[in-house]
């Protein structure tokens, strides 16, 4: 293949080019952070190596001591990083540090804020690690092999991150990558056996594979020097080790590599189980949302390890979708070494290892939200939208996840979602039977909705739910505590106990007396509503829209709607009118037909738009309500003008 051994230059994606840009002009802020990208990637080369030689032991091609070397040289002005890993291809080479194929980069860029330290927060986390060199060198040469490939198919790649970087075949004995940093001017200060030796402790002591340095000495005597390899780092599992033993900043350091993440994590949940089952559970929950978090599918956050070896990145039999925001690893004891996927869909123990994990994870968030309510804000602000997928997937979990759930609600309008359901029910009213809800499509449509007049008259409190997902909640979370979930805008206002007898008869009563006007409304709304009838829920508003008792939600069959999805013809909703107010009696006098019809419509749309719906037509309602204005009169005739 001629074609492929050729030295040529290529274009850096544009996005690659902004990158790179970001990194050498705004991105200065923690220089020595390359140091721990590379060795990060070395080690992830490392883990494909050993996980790709468990069906094919020649990839090692007899060196199965994997190890990472650091070395710098004065007089060159570089700095060396090498590993004995996977290596690259050609293609590879062009597919992860040519271009940036990785879904996630627009993102990143969407993400940018402009403050320099945000940003750079955001660069490990967006898979960008590689890119970080240019920081602190003005040409990085990257020369690799792929393991298994003939010597004759190494690689070599250079560049000074302007734009362009050259890609030749070149003869490489050995496998593995080895990245040269031909550092800036005035970044002398790395070329130092001391700071490279303190960068390596501070944010990579806890990677497994040894890290080592030359160490030279010189016997004087005998005017002998002898270069030896000096580990630097302790280059043991640090889930092994005993939880005594481990500092907060390893564990923090520990999640930065697993997770690519730049931010410590809000907290970490560290267990060996024992027993017939063994296994190590190292796991971390992230202080921010991922920007990938709503993809059920992209889960890379938990690493399988068997006996200290790396198995593979997540596999959803490890920990539920709505779990998919941890990150970390377990460590089995007792899986071979030669697991595969296959095997891992059909295995006992790991199904096992799952559901105690999950357990652990459940326990771990309750003590969360009992001992450090701050962070467990902060966990719920970031993750809560997933957490509430648990109540709809995880039902042998149901109850413990419900009570992890935070809600805004009437007690104190508050959006910050804070109130769990044991405070809910704690203060429920005497005689109150059932948790009341409302669903709406955002916050402020939800605390201002008509249905939630009677129970601010009352007192009674009601959750306030407008997330998408709520809709779904609320359908599966029927109930808490022996409580039934009640949405106030569906069915018949039940208000059990809490009923005031005088104030139902009153209803009663006015039902009978407005028989006529509700037939009549019922008329001209025909293929709009079901039902016309008198309410008991409102106390300021004229009229509100009910959900048919065995219907979805009203929002939730526009969520239904706006997705394109097909609900069977839709139920149509009840319209309920308020006897009491002003409009519904004055228009129970109304003799002309076409004002009346004015008004029933107008009552409607009202209804419809303070549930947050949309009118089928704005401008038609618009001019009715002008239209209407002018007949009443309000407007004085002479200052119209009108052109005749
Ligand atoms: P990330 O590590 O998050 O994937 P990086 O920018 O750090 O992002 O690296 C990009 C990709 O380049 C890696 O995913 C890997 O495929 C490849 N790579 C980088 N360094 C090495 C290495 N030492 N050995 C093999 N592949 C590497
Ligand atoms: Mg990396």
């Amino acid at each position: 293949m001629t074609i492929e051994t050729h030295k040529e230059t290529l274009g850096f994606q544009t996005e690659v080019k902004q990158l790179l840009d970001l990194m050498i002009h705004s991105l200065y802020s923690n220089k020595e952070i390359f140091l721990r990208e590379l060795i990060s990637n070395s080690s992830d080369a490392a883990d494909k190596l050993r996980f790709e030689a468990i069906s094919d032991e020649a990839l090692y091609e007899n060196d199965t001591e994997l190890k990472i070397w650091v070395n710098f040289d004065k007089d060159a002005n570089t700095i060396t990083v090498r590993d004995n890993g996977i290596g690259m291809s050609r293609e590879e080479v062009i597919e992860n540090v040519g271009t940036i194929a990785k879904s996630g980069t627009k993102e990143f860029f969407q993400s940018l804020t402009g403050d320099k330290a945000k940003d750079t927060q955001l660069i490990g986390q967006f898979g960008v690690g590689f890119y970080s060199s240019f920081i602190v060198a003005d040409k990085v040469t990257l020369t690799t092999r792929r393991a298994g490939l003939e010597p004759s198919h190494g690689v070599r790649w250079e560049s000074t991150g302007d734009g362009e970087y050259d890609i030749e075949t070149i003869e490489c004995p050995k496998h593995g990558t080895e990245i040269t940093l031909h550092l800036r001017p005035g970044e002398d200060e790395f070329l130092s056996e001391y700071r490279l030796q303190n960068i390596i402790k501070k944010y990579s002591d806890h990677i497994t594979l040894p890290i080592v340095m030359p160490k030279v000495t010189t016997d004087e005597e005998k005017n002998e020097t002898t270069i030896e390899e000096e580990v630097v780092n302790t280059a043991t599992a640090l889930w092994a080790r005993a939880k005594s033993e481990i500092t907060e900043e390893e564990y923090t350091e520990f999640y930065k590599h697993v997770a690519h993440d730049f931010e410590a994590p809000l907290t970490y949940i560290h267990n060996k189980v024992e027993g017939k089952n063994e296994y190590t559970t190292l796991l971390f929950i992230p202080a921010r949302a991922p920007f990938d978090l709503w993809d059920r599918n992209n889960r890379h956050g938990v690493k399988l390890y068997v006996r200290r070896i790396f198995i593979m990145d997540d596999d959803e039999k490890l920990l539920p979708p709505y779990l998919r925001f941890m990150r970390g690893v377990i460590d089995s004891n007792d899986l071979p070494l030669n697991i595969s996927r296959e095997i891992l869909q059909h295995n006992k123990q790991i199904d096992a290892i799952r559901s105690g994990t999950v357990k652990k994870i459940l326990s771990a968030l309750e003590n969360l939200a009992k001992n450090e309510p701050e962070k467990y804000t902060t966990f719920w602000t970031q993750f809560g939208k997933v957490i509430k997928e648990g109540v709809i997937d995880d039902s042998g979990n149901r109850e413990r996840i419900a009570k992890l759930l935070r809600f805004s609600t009437t007690y104190d309008d508050n959006t910050t979602q804070a109130i769990g359901l044991e405070d809910y029910v704690g203060r429920m009213k005497e005689g109150q039977e059932k948790i009341y809800y409302i669903t709406a499509e955002n916050f402020s449509a939800a605390k201002n909705s008509p249905h939630l007049e009677i129970f601010r008259k009352k007192n009674i409190e009601v959750l306030l739910l407008s997330e998408q997902i709520d809709e779904w909640l609320g359908s599966h979370l029927t109930e808490f505590d022996g409580k039934k979930l009640q949405s106030i805008t569906k069915g018949e206002l039940d208000l059990g106990g809490l009923e005031n007898e005088e104030e139902k008869q009153e209803v009663e009563k006015a039902s009978d007396t407005l028989k006529p006007l509700l037939e009549k409304i019922k008329t001209i709304l025909e293929a709009k509503v079901s039902e016309v009838r008198v309410t008991y829920r409102l106390t300021s508003s004229p009229a509100c829209l009910v959900a048919d008792a065995n219907a979805m939600d009203a929002s939730l069959e526009r969520l239904l709607k706006s997705s394109g999805q097909n609900f069977g013809g839709g139920s149509k909703p009840i319209l309920e009118v308020n006897p009491q107010h002003p409009i519904v009696i004055a228009i129970q006098e109304e003799k002309d037909e076409e004002r009346f019809k004015n008004w029933v419509l107008t009552l409607f749309d009202q209804a419809l738009l303070s549930e947050g719906g949309q009118l089928d037509d704005p401008s038609i309602f618009v001019k009715r309500i002008n239209d209407m204005f002018i007949s009443m009169g309000n407007l004085s005739s002479s200052r119209i003008i009108t052109s005749d």
